[in-house]
């Protein structure tokens, strides 16, 4: 097998995979390191077709030009894991010195490139490109030191990817430095270490992004919970106030055709005799008897109910609803000695009403129903002849 060309085709891939996916979680993450990610990955792509001895097309550069392409990727790609981990580094984490001589780390690195072509002509800084890598790879454990005794936990994964590249790194530039000449299969065991990183920082990235979704997800579901609790009554478990607006304006169900309010009777009665928890259990009972197809319960404080109800024959569940009261109460609070009731006023609800406009109907004609016995249930009827009056329903 052509071990050099498999290990080769496999940095490529990894490197590609890792710079993309970088790239494509910018929008969604929003963190500067992954632009950084996706140049430095570029860089060591452009690096490894330079020096790694493939074929490559006769129109791209070859000989010195091409090593020194190879070696100019090289330093960009070096000064790019500077400002690469000053973004990375958790933001609760000042460190702001630090930070700053690593984002200056791009400069030395650029400035590590113009050296690659001052070579040609003095071949002195051959060994001023060396010193300037030496010195960002310094800088950057230096850095990786701060983070980690700071307690970053981004700044311990990196140390991990980077670490085989850095032990690499180290050794060629200190044998070129001492012996003048290259290490030998340096160009291998550096895109052996990269292709390490790659690999280690994508399950990171990942895990990173993960942990962004599932807090987000999280966000989300806590929003949602906030919001049907604030809608809630705690004590009935329908809606309070807020519930019942909310399903008034919600389009999704359409308007209700007619609302009724409705009031226990003599409740200050239950709770004087039995005490406030009794009144309490009662009021859950009531919750319970209004329950019905097409009809939307809703406490609006105290022993007062509204119900929105909805589709045709809405004046029949509405007392029905009502007198349901009763037998709820009877069922669920047994030790209740005398029949709890309650009176209710029924209103239409007109193209132009508001919850408030209807309510405000409904409520006339409840306490005309309070007024004639209790018990019962009044609604608006229109006549031609007398205008709006007031009638019994059922
Ligand atoms: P009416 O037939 O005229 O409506 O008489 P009522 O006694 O029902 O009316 P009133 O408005 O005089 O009294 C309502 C009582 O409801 C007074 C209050 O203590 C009680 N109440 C209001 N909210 C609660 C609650 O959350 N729990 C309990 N147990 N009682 C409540
Ligand atoms: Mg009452
Ligand atoms: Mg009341």
């Amino acid at each position: 097998m052509d071990w050099p060309g498999v290990t080769f085709g496999a940095f490529l891939g990894i490197a590609g995979t890792y710079g993309l996916l970088a790239l494509a979680l910018f929008p969604v993450m929003q963190r500067r390191f992954l632009l950084w990610v996706f140049v430095r990955t570029m860089a060591f792509v452009v690096m490894a077709l330079a020096l790694f001895p493939v074929p490559l097309p006769e129109w791209l550069p070859s000989g010195p030009l091409r090593i020194a392409i190879g070696e100019v990727a090289v330093a960009i790609g070096v000064g790019c894991t500077g400002p690469l981990l000053a973004d990375y580094i958790e933001d609760w984490l000042q460190l702001r010195r630090m930070r700053a001589w690593l984002n200056t780390q791009l400069y030395t690195g650029m400035i590590a490139a113009g050296a690659t072509f001052a070579a040609f002509r003095w071949p002195f800084f051959d060994a001023v490109h060396d010193v300037l890598l030496l010195f960002i790879t310094a800088v950057v454990v230096a850095g990786l030191g701060t983070a980690i005794r700071a307690g970053s936990n981004a700044g311990r994964f990196q140390a991990v990817a980077w670490s085989p590249l850095i032990i690499i790194g180290l050794t060629t530039l200190i044998y070129e430095l001492s012996t003048g000449s290259d290490l030998p299969m340096w160009v291998t065991a550096a895109l052996l270490a990269i292709f390490l990183d790659f690999v280690i920082s994508a399950v990171g990235l990942a895990a990173g992004f993960m942990a962004i979704q599932s807090q987000r997800d999280e966000a989300v579901a806590d929003v949602r919970e906030a919001r049907i609790a604030v809608a809630t009554d705690p004590l009935t478990g329908i809606a309070n106030r807020r519930g019942l607006a909310i399903r008034f304006r919600d389009t999704k169900h359409g308007r209700p055709s007619g609302l009724a309010v409705i009031d226990c009777d003599h409740f200050k009665r239950i709770n004087d005799q039995f005490g406030h928890d009794v009144g309490d259990e009662v009021l859950v009972a009531v919750a319970h008897g209004l329950v019905e197809d097409q009809v939307f319960p809703a406490r609006q404080g105290g022993e007062e109910f509204v119900i929105l109800l909805y589709g045709e024959d809405w004046q029949r569940r509405a007392e029905t609803v009502r007198q349901r009261i009763t037998l709820a109460v009877f069922e669920l609070v047994p030790e209740m000695p005398f029949r709890v009731t309650a009176s209710a006023g029924l209103a239409e609800v007109y193209d132009d009403d508001s919850l408030d406009s209807a309510v405000k109907r409904a409520d006339r004609a409840l306490y005309a129903a309070k007024d004639a016995g209790r018990d019962r249930m009044l609604a608006w009827s229109s006549n031609a002849v007398s205008g709006p009056q007031l009638a019994r329903i059922g």
